[in-house]
């Protein structure tokens, strides 16, 4: 047997970042039949899990940490992907800037070379810069060791105060207060979730929360923490000062863009990419939380969802492998706020009009938002049934006539295409 190699043996795919991106990128590759090797490297000491119970059922203490994990661990071994947990990768040196293979250099001094590249780095908490935000008691929610460094802190409190009124604090407050916790969200906005939805659902959000028995402070500016060396309260620009044993801050995500931006891959937003993750340099893809679209009504968009993450990296490893990627599905997400299912599908911007279907105060209903007449998106509260038939109509390219969509008496379905 002869073991010399006539030709070079490919580095093979390396994945940055194993999060729920990259592990849908690696499997992909695979499934659409690569053969070369596939390495996934991420910087936490875990195989990737998944981030939306953290805020929800595991930190209300209805899923253990085993029922995270994305998947088993001899998954990756039957795949043949390499997979490197806790190592952070600091430098990319390419052999030729125009192409995309290169060596990654990591913390810990290990070069990991590769023909083509997946960027899956996702991002980090955007920090609260004041007075007081290095207290102890201070948290922020991104890694499932935030998660257990949270619980064990909600465990010994009485007064929460969450900074922020986006999905991620709604969620915390949410589970919070049925723990029975003092709750107080403070929301530099004007309204809830303000990025996402429309002043309604904010509305209604607001009230939801109360009726629960969180506080709800809109227009307030946290302007320091007080406290020695634990926070004892959170002070606000107006000058009022909020009681508070622990405080989460969710104010949003700051992409990792460092390495992408040292191949000059990077705008405001996050890592450029196409419809198929390509970014411009051939053999260098990026998918989830840290890439940037360019949506064709709405311009550069960066979404943060699960469902977002997943298609966006089946359609990099397609481009990988050199096949057409299929049409990027309709957006949707979903956020569980105590006992309110929150489930969203297109894209709300540039709405003209919304339509209420069913009823509000029964906390059972849908938001259906139309440009011109025509529906653009849905958000349903404890309406699955609304929201699945939307999000198809949608899928479709279909309507649901303005004048049609608040009637109960007409169900949706009725609006699908044959
Ligand atoms: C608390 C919480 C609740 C959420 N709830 C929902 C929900 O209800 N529904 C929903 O759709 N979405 C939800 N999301 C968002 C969703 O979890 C993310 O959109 C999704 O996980 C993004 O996946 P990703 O692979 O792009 O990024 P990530 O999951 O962040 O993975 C990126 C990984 O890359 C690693 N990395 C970065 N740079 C490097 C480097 N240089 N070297 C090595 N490793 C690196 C990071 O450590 C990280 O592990 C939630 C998120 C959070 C935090």
């Amino acid at each position: 047997m002869d073991y010399t190699a006539t030709s070079p043996v490919p580095a093979g795919t390396l994945i940055i970042g194993a999060g729920q991106a990259g592990l849908q990128l690696a499997s992909t590759l695979r499934e659409l039949g690569e053969t070369a090797p596939i390495t996934v490297v991420g910087g936490e000491s875990r195989p990737p899990y998944q981030r939306p119970p953290l805020s929800k059922a595991f930190l209300s203490g209805e899923a253990a940490e085993q029922e995270l994990a994305l998947r088993g661990a001899d998954y990756y071994a039957s795949l043949g992907i390499t997979l490197i947990c806790g190592e952070w990768v600091e430098e990319l040196q390419l052999h030729d800037a125009g192409a995309g293979a290169g060596k990654a250099l990591t913390r810990s001094g290990q070069t990991l070379s590769f023909d083509r590249l997946a960027l899956t780095v996702g991002g980090t908490p955007r920090r609260l810069r004041a007075p007081g935000a290095d207290l102890e008691g201070i948290h922020y929610l991104r890694t499932l060791d935030d998660a257990l460094a949270l619980r064990e802190s909600l465990n010994q409190a009485s007064h929460v105060v969450v900074v922020g009124g986006g999905f991620v604090g709604l969620e915390i407050a949410a589970a919070a207060t049925a723990s029975g916790k003092n709750v107080t969200v403070l929301e530099a906005q004007d309204r809830l979730m303000a990025r996402a939805v429309a002043p309604v659902m904010s509305q209604f959000y607001a009230d939801a929360h109360r009726r629960r028995g969180a506080r709800i402070e809109l227009d307030a500016a946290v302007s320091g923490f007080r406290g020695t060396d634990r926070v004892s309260g959170v002070e606000l620009a107006d000058g009022r000062v909020i009681e508070a044993d622990v405080v989460v801050v969710g104010i949003g995500l700051i992409v990792h863009t460092d390495l992408a931006a040292s191949l000059g891959l990077t705008s405001e937003l996050g890592i450029e990419v196409d419809a198929g993750g390509r970014t411009r340099i051939p053999g260098i893809v990026a998918a989830g939380d840290c890439a940037v679209n360019s949506h064709p009504l709405h311009g550069p968009l960066r979404l943060e969802s699960v469902p977002n993450a997943i298609a966006q990296a089946k359609a990099a490893a397609a481009s990988l492998m050199g096949r057409t990627p299929g049409v990027m599905p309709v957006p949707w997400f979903w956020s569980d706020q105590a006992d309110l299912k929150l489930q969203m599908a297109g894209l709300t911007m540039g709405y003209d009009e919304v339509v209420i279907r069913g009823d509000m105060d029964s906390e059972c209903f849908s938001a259906l938002y139309y440009r011109e007449g025509q529906v653009v998106s849905i958000e349903s509260v404890n309406a699955p049934r609304d929201y699945m038939t939307t999000r198809r109509i949608l899928e479709s390219g279909g309507n649901i006539p303005v004048n049609a969509a608040g009637n109960l008496d007409i169900p949706l379905k009725t609006h699908l295409r044959r």
